[in-house]
């Protein structure tokens, strides 16, 4: 198929892999940020190709492992309202509260409902004017125009009944958390091709020089995070800290001016929580005061709930790269995709999920790979 079977094509993973360890001279922890490269990584064995001393590390790049459990306490909440028709992604519906899921409410007669855009939401509530339409708005920068776009719709058309329940995160301030940690081991980043190609890459910049670290914007085949490891070892090898495209198909360094302007027309930056982490100041984005009225916490009179997280799941180190996932205890065992206990075993794109997918047997019959 194309642009997927030439970027999975295993002579020139080899040869990517063969020039890595050419350059390899030390050992190096490198970041992917995005939970899609973790999936490829795991899924394609990319880490096995690499020489020992080069160690992966998953970063927080799951919109749903991010979501903090007070956001899904809020969801359960609103959705469980008779006049409310609940809309979400798929993923978001198994992700658990502190003692239910979205899922169970659906169960128990909640009207919730799968919708694939803030579009089709924004069409329901046209279409039943009689009832309250929420929807729940997850993601990073890559789902922040839609979303933007279906509030500006639902103010120009007037359609009061719609509003967003907002958990949008930003990345640059989860890099500089992680960066700025006093345990961190991350010496170089994959950045996520997605939200470059929206938000460009000039704005990783600045972090780069500051703690003197490579970014390379990088794709999701597994040829593209190889490229994006030989250029990352490449910088880290010649004593280099700059910001790099491995993704030039997809991404500009501007990236989507639009995109970015109805953004910022519609957001506002602010602090943020996120899941297993905790707050990280200026790391979210949400409704602007002039759009106040589609904001479902303050139409919903949720806004203050604060939800304390299990400490039994270990997430928020998987997610800032301190731990792999088969290092829980909880793994395999206690948690798994059908009783997950957080959210990076229910995501598609959440790190728990992929090592229980594609890595469980093989961890099981061989000894562990050292963590962090
Ligand atoms: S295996 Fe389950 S409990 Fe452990 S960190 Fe992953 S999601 Fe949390």
């Amino acid at each position: 198929m194309k642009f997927i079977d030439e970027y999975r094509d295993p002579k020139a993973a080899e040869g990517f892999a063969r020039a890595i360890r050419r350059i390899t001279t030390k050992p190096w922890t490198i970041m992917e940020v995005c939970g899609g490269q973790t999936h490829a990584i795991v899924r394609f064995g990319v880490d096995e190709l690499l020489p020992a001393g080069v160690t992966l590390v998953h970063g927080p790049g799951c919109p749903v492992c991010v979501t903090p459990v007070e956001l899904i306490e809020k969801a359960i909440e609103i959705a469980a309202i008779p006049n409310v028709i609940f809309c979400s992604f798929g993923d978001m519906l198994r992700v658990p509260g502190t003692s239910k899921d979205l899922l169970s409410v659906k169960a128990q007669g909640g009207d919730i409902r799968i919708v694939y855009s803030p579009l089709d939401a924004l069409k329901i509530a046209r279409e039943t004017p009689d009832r309250q339409v929420v929807f729940f708005a997850v993601g990073f920068e890559t789902t922040a125009p839609a979303n933007a776009m279906a509030v500006y719709q639902a103010h120009r058309q007037g359609i009061s009944n719609f509003s967003l329940l907002v958990s949008h995160v930003l990345v640059p301030p989860a890099m500089e958390a992680i960066l700025s940690a006093p345990s961190n081991l991350v010496q170089g980043f994959l950045a996520a091709g997605h939200v470059c190609a929206v938000m460009g890459y000039s704005e990783y910049e600045p972090i780069s020089r500051k703690y003197h670290v490579p970014i390379v914007v990088t794709g999701f085949e597994p040829l593209d995070i190889l490229q994006g490891i030989f250029m990352t070892i490449r910088q880290l090898e010649e004593g280099r800290a700059e910001v790099e495209n491995q993704y030039t198909r997809a991404v500009m360094r501007d990236g989507n001016r639009p995109a970015q302007k109805l953004i910022r027309d519609v957001f506002e930056v602010v602090p943020r929580k996120w899941r297993g982490v905790g707050e990280i100041p200026a790391s979210g984005l949400g409704l602007k005061p002039e759009y106040a009225t589609f904001d479902a916490e303050q139409r919903f009179g949720v806004a203050h709930r604060i939800v304390e997280e299990s400490t039994e799941c270990i997430s928020g180190a998987v997610l800032r790269g301190g731990k792999k996932p088969h290092e829980c205890p909880a793994f395999g065992v206690a948690c798994t995709p059908e009783h997950p206990l957080g959210a990076t075993m229910v995501s598609t794109e959440g790190a728990c999920a992929a090592y229980y997918r594609y890595r469980r047997i093989k961890l099981k019959s061989t000894p562990e790979r050292s963590g962090v």
